[in-house]
């Protein structure tokens, strides 16, 4: 049995930071991965997928080009996208770079599978490790394939083999409207796929305003991207060609490949986690505001199942790092104002509650909306400036509580929200306040002087 003060288990976003900064603090630590460090979001995940919508947005916006400043004819190729990912983004696939800022920090690095054994004890293959001040378990998520009669066993792609792809498919079905399969969705069409979305639920981002997601399907419908709402696919053949969707009650469909984006399945008992008494079935670990499991056990990430995002994956290690060291002034975790960006043209941001969560939780709601092409900045801008602003409040303390920026830098302009959201920051101080022109920004004081009780 190995003696060290950490074990990190699964070197995702928020582990590597946890193990990086604890590490820096001269502790002996011991950050493990079966994969690759870093986690999802820089080799499968954030990093070259929005390097793959960077390349289809400046296509459509040269593609926009005849309607603004005369003639373009804007060719499509992967390859460069292709090669950037391989290159700058993912080197390859290849963690090496990762690995020696890591143990540049003081940090030592095992490659397999954690699992923990015991209340302070950690085994990796014939390795054991006992940890005496802390276990942090950051071991994330991986694509969740639903049990749909004949899918299992095709070549189906997930976001890895997406991310992977040399070539783009003449035709792409993609199981899932959710933040993954629409953000793919849009880049392989724009690079020349005939790419048809199914989504279960009534709306595209189920999880956002239903606005949301029905603008996206308008805008999908106005490119050329096939939209099935409402639809559940019951069945998937695979002939050694082409795939074929069967839909329930509808005519089947068929495309070159299928790409499953039907959400992320945790397994905590692949970590041991059972042995620290989370349920071995569990679809999220429960932690408190500290991120705690049980004494001297830590867990950050998507498996906390807090949101799915390498910011709140970043947000939780720095919560841990300071309890584990016992560094006061690090407030416990708060998600009262989480951004979510879906990286599609247009963006779709959003923070905080959603209208109904809003009403869910018992309170009175203002709702306040501006249609981005209505505003200035959204009128110059012309094509491509679908979009709106659409705030909630809460009418007893007449402060925001969620916000849906939709638009050219949705993302961007959100944050200004986020703070609104986070810091409580009343409404009237908002509507009397500057905000410069001709910003798409500016329209957040059209949807405050809109608030109103929703029809
Ligand atoms: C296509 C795509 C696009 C995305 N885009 C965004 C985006 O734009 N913005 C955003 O904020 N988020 C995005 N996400 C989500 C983001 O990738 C995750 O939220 C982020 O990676 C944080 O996850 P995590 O810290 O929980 O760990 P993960 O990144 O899931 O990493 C977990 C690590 O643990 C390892 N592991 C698992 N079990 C064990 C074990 N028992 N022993 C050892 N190692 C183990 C795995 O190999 C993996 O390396 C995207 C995800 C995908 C798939």
């Amino acid at each position: 049995m190995e003696q060290v003060d950490v074990v990190v288990i699964g070197m995702g976003p928020g582990g590597e930071e946890v193990a990086g900064r604890l590490a820096e603090s001269h502790l002996d630590v011991v950050g493990i991965d079966q994969r690759l460090l870093g986690g999802e979001c820089p080799y499968y995940g954030c990093v070259p997928s929005k390097m793959m919508i960077r390349a289809a947005n400046a296509l459509a916006e040269g593609r926009r080009i005849p309607g603004l400043a005369g003639q373009s004819r804007v060719a499509s190729d992967w390859a460069p996208v292709a090669a950037r990912i391989r290159n700058e983004a993912t080197d390859d696939w290849d963690d090496k770079a990762a690995v020696e800022r890591f143990e540049g920090k003081g940090g030592r690095f095992v490659r397999g599978h954690g699992r923990i054994t015991g209340p302070n004890t950690v085994a990796v293959g014939e390795r054991e490790f006992e940890a005496r001040r802390a276990i942090v378990v950051n071991t994330g998520t991986d694509p969740a394939i639903p049990p749909i009669p004949g899918l299992a066993g095709t070549p189906l792609w997930t976001n890895r083999e997406a991310i992977e792809a040399t070539e783009v498919p003449d035709s792409l079905l993609v199981l899932g409207g959710g933040a993954i399969g629409v953000e793919l969705a849009q880049v392989f069409s724009r690079f020349g796929a005939q790419v048809t979305v199914i989504e279960a639920a009534p709306n595209l981002l189920p999880f956002e305003e239903p606005e949301a997601g029905a603008l996206l399907a308008e805008v999908f419908t106005r490119e050329g991207i096939a939209v099935r709402t409402g639809v559940k696919a019951v069945g998937v053949r695979h002939d050694g060609n082409t795939f074929t969707v069967e839909l329930d009650g509808e005519e089947p469909l068929t495309a070159q490949r299928l790409l499953v984006a039907a959400g992320r399945r945790t397994d905590v008992a692949a970590a041991g986690l059972d042995v620290v008494g989370v349920k071995p079935d569990a679809r999220s670990v429960p932690v408190d505001s500290r991120l705690r499991v049980a004494p001297g056990v830590w867990a950050v990430g998507d498996i906390t199942g807090k949101g799915a995002f390498t910011h709140v994956s970043m947000y939780q290690a720095e919560i841990v790092v300071a309890d584990i060291l016992d560094v006061p002034g690090v407030p416990a975790a708060d998600y009262r104002a989480l951004p979510r960006v879906t990286f599609t043209d247009p963006e779709i941001a959003s923070v905080g509650l959603t209208q109904a969560q809003a009403i869910d939780a018992g309170l009175d709601v203002l709702v306040g909306k501006v249609d981005l092409a209505a505003t200035s900045r959204g009128w110059i801008h012309g094509p491509g400036n679908d979009g709106f602003i659409r705030l909630v409040a809460d009418a007893g303390r007449r402060i925001l509580v969620g916000a849906t920026v939709i638009g050219p830098s949705g993302g961007e302009v959100m944050a200004a929200l986020a703070v609104a959201i986070h810091a409580e920051v009343p409404v009237d101080r908002l509507l009397h306040m500057i905000y410069a022109y001709p910003t798409f920004h500016r329209g957040i004081l059209d949807a405050l002087h809109d608030l109103r009780q929703p029809i």
